[in-house]
């Protein structure tokens, strides 16, 4: 979002200001896709293709991770649901299956590559693992439907290693027989697992356990076993082409989804409302405290970041022991992939405190709830109240 005030200073270099922290700053970690934050949740800027190979190359390495198929139903669960907000801002990969946040993005930062649906992806995914020899499992639906939409995928790709499939009794997640499933899923040894309890069950579940299995890849996607298994139908190509899937499903199944759909519409409006108000309101700039650069903890101006790889840059360079204190002063907005790579370095560090946000900012961080994460001192006795 414009305009920006960058004090006309060339950003993304390691010698430039926004890297310029008292303490010694070190080269960690592995490249990472920083992700674009959008209303307070992060989306990994993918095409199917770069998802399903991210998927290979994960499977390859063995170490289990996470893919979660975000859309504007997240979003809205994750404004009141902490838990929900915690296990996206860790998943290792987010995809967007929906258009609201495709199409709001380019309000925010770079726009995402495109919608990437969990409904889409899986039968993509099935047929991909056929070429590579990767096995699959299906867990969750309704008692019996991940064995038929096994033997759906099985039958479209006979060289299809299907490691197992089980519809565990329907239990909220705590009431689960969670050792039953990680025994079942021990004794199968899938690649990937499509975990099939809704959201946001199924990514919880997948985010309890990933430290602990051994499945490399496990992602949630919601209804689409049913849709394989043939039990719902999926709106008709044309429907899709106009946006209006979720139109179909709230037809389908309006007793189940007439509340979500409602409370999620409410949403949209508000959200559309906020952009609009983010574009046209002036910024007031907060009253700067004269001595934020001499205390303690690990300070840093913050000058912006302009590309995708300025926020690797950025985010492999912070220290992972550190506490910091990120002074936005320079800047008036911050853009979803700088609020990405703020979140991806709150990950790495011991606490992450903004110093010196405008009134833009604040109210974007107070909407999508991004303060609990990365709070917004007044102060330099505030920012160093909560480093503590
Ligand atoms: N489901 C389940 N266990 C539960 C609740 C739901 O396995 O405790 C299944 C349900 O049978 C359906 C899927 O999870 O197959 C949820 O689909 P939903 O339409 O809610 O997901 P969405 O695609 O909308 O995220």
């Amino acid at each position: 979002m414009s305009p920006k005030k960058r004090n006309g200073k060339k950003t993304g270099q390691p010698d430039h200001p926004a890297f310029q922290c008292r303490e010694k700053v070190l080269m960690l970690g592995v490249m990472q896709n920083t992700p674009l934050v959008l209303f307070g949740i992060p989306f990994h800027n993918v095409t199917f293709e770069e998802a399903i190979q991210w998927t290979v190359d994960r499977v390859r390495s063995g170490k289990p991770g996470v893919i979660a198929t975000a859309n504007l139903d997240f979003i809205v669960q994750a404004q009141t649901d902490v838990g929900l907000r915690n296990v996206l801002r860790e998943a290792d990969l987010v995809i967007a299956d929906g258009f609201p946040p495709v199409k709001l993005a380019p309000f925010y930062g770079p726009p995402l590559k495109g919608r990437v649906t969990g409904s889409d992806i899986t039968p993509m995914l099935a047929a991909r693992a056929e070429k590579e020899g990767i096995s699959i499992y299906g867990l969750g639906a309704a008692e019996g439907v991940a064995a038929k939409a096994m033997e759906v995928l099985k039958k479209r790709h006979p060289a299809l290693k299907v490691a197992g499939a089980w519809s565990p009794p329907y239990a909220p997640l705590d009431k689960m027989d969670h050792a039953e499933i990680l025994r079942r899923l021990a004794e199968a040894k899938p690649d990937i697992l499509f975990t099939a309890f809704g959201a946001p069950k199924q990514d919880k579940f997948n985010h309890m356990h990933v430290k602990h299995w051994n499945v490399p890849v496990a992602i949630g996607i919601g209804g689409t076993l049913d849709f394989i298994a043939g039990i719902q139908t999926r709106a008709p190509a044309w429907v899709q082409k106009i946006h209006c899937e979720w139109l179909w499903r709230w037809g389908t199944d309006p007793k189940r989804l007439t509340k979500r759909y409602v409370t999620n519409i409410g949403f949209l409006i508000r959200a559309v409302w906020l952009t609009l108000q983010l574009r046209l309101i002036k910024n007031v700039p907060a009253r700067v405290d004269p001595s934020a650069s001499s205390h303690g903890a690990t300070y840093c101006e913050f000058r912006g970041l302009e590309t995708p790889a300025e926020a690797e840059v950025f985010v492999q360079k912070s220290e992972s022991s550190a506490k910091l204190v990120f002074d936005l002063r320079a800047v008036e907005w911050l853009s979803s992939l700088e609020i990405g790579a703020l979140l991806e370095v709150s990950k790495k560090v011991q606490k992450v405190v903004l110093l010196h946000a405008g009134s833009r900012v604040r109210k974007l961080f107070e909407f999508s709830k991004l303060t609990d994460r990365l709070p917004i001192a007044g102060s330099c006795a505030e920012a160093l109240a909560l480093l503590q």
